[in-house]
């Protein structure tokens, strides 16, 4: 890949798609603030919406709406159908084995509790050993530091190096017969390294610990397929890959779903209740207590069609591509430093600028229209790494565009003189 502009036939590289007709497909990308025309570079918070998405839940809502399972009429059966064939889609695009591995929640947040407050509560005894890695966004921190709390269990961090990569040699020197657990991100969401995850998930079953990994910030960037990677499970937010917000996926290999007892109880998780006892579904029914969001699986499942429509592999080319040219420009910009050099990385960009705090260039951004994050992005322990408190991230998806990085790196050049 080369730091110039796409050329067009005859250029070094051209995108595998249309930038401009997909940008047509998001209303909000029409939007101007600050009277200047928006340009969204917050797509590693949450990525902006597709017609096809709005559309498909608004035709939910006209034409579907009813809770599902329970009662046997027509829009009963409309919606039981809209929502398990989002679950349909979301095996195919995890490339899962069977739909009764993919459990519907909130979000990654939700999974990765719901994995703690379950089979973590069930099976983890005191001395036991969590490990995780430097990396990790507080919603893989949190709650098993909760739960370690609860338990008297011990959590280890794998190290990463100067450039924002896992040590693996530290990590094998963590690993051990006390390891019950390794909890990683296959993306940082606050510097973009793409972890070895397939890897990690190896190392942590050959020392006889479950894995799971965070997908949060990966699968909207590259295609995933959850039986290679072999992880127990695998965890993400409809949010980050162009769906609604309030859905999310758990997956979990379908043996060790139904093992775990679950953790919340109430309608729809059951085969049968008297007082005295409860029989519960297998999965994915016992870890979908009440009613879910459906309208909101369905966008996900129009969110999975648009994706896979254009291809994972040439949204993760295509942005690849545009993380190249936004390093080299970002590079030249003067006093400014990049966080996060990681050789493998997806399309997260991390500064501080000399003489700027992290909020004023955020501030600055937003007055032309840019809108970035500036903070500590959900992952404090791996900014403090780097000695900081804050960043200014950029971070792009496919309907970004060269002609708004130049934008962005202009206006910091121009903040610099
Ligand atoms: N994990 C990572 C790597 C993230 O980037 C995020 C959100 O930024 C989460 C987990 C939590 O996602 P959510 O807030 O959608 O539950």
């Amino acid at each position: 890949f080369s730091a110039e502009r796409p050329k067009g036939a005859s250029g070094i590289i051209t995108a595998p798609f249309d930038v401009n007709i997909i940008r047509r497909d998001f209303p909000i990308l029409g939007e101007t603030v600050n009277r200047k025309p928006l340009v969204w570079l917050d797509n590693a918070a949450t990525t902006q919406k597709p017609r096809q998405v709005i559309d498909r839940i608004s035709y939910f809502y006209e034409h579907e709406n009813s809770n599902i399972h329970r009662a046997a009429h027509e829009l009963a059966a409309r919606a039981t159908d809209a929502y398990e064939g989002a679950r349909k889609k979301v095996q195919q695009f995890l490339n899962a084995s069977s739909t009764n591995e993919i459990i519907f929640v909130r979000g990654a947040t939700e999974a990765i509790n719901l994995v703690a407050k379950s089979w973590g509560e069930q099976n983890l005894q005191p001395g036991d050993e969590i490990i995780v890695s430097h990396l990790e966004h507080h919603a893989n921190i949190v709650p098993w530091q909760q739960l370690a709390g609860k338990k008297n269990l011990k959590i280890k961090v794998i190290p990463v190096d100067d450039d924002g990569q896992i040590i693996i040699d530290e990590y094998i020197k963590l690993l051990g017969p006390k390891t019950k657990l390794v909890a990683f991100t296959q993306v940082s969401n606050a510097l973009g390294t793409v972890t070895p995850a397939a890897q990690i998930v190896k190392l942590g079953h050959l020392a006889g610990a479950k894995v799971l990994v965070d997908g949060a910030q990966s699968v909207s960037h590259m295609p995933v397929d959850v039986q290679a990677l072999d992880a127990d499970w695998f965890v993400f937010s409809g949010h980050k890959v162009f769906a609604p917000t309030g859905i999310g996926v758990l997956y979990g290999k379908e043996d060790l779903l139904n093992e775990t007892q679950p953790w919340q109880g109430g309608g729809n998780m059951i085969v049968d209740v008297t007082f005295e006892q409860t029989k519960y579904h297998n999965a994915p029914g016992r870890f979908e207590a009440g009613t879910g969001n459906i309208a909101d699986a369905v966008g996900l499942g129009a969110a999975i069609d648009y994706v896979t429509r254009i291809g994972m592999p040439a949204i993760s080319q295509y942005e690849h591509y545009l993380l190249v040219y936004a390093t080299e420009l970002l590079k030249e910009v003067k006093g400014l430093q990049l966080i996060g050099t990681a050789p493998d990385k997806a399309s997260v960009l991390s500064f501080v600028l000399d003489g700027y705090k992290t909020e004023e260039v955020g501030a600055e951004l937003n007055k032309q229209g840019i809108a970035v994050r500036s903070g500590h992005h959900c992952a404090q322990p791996i900014l403090r790494r780097f000695g900081l408190e804050s960043t200014v991230r950029p971070s792009l998806a496919f309907y970004n565009t060269c002609a708004e990085v130049d934008l962005l790196v202009d206006t910091l050049h121009r903040l610099k003189k």
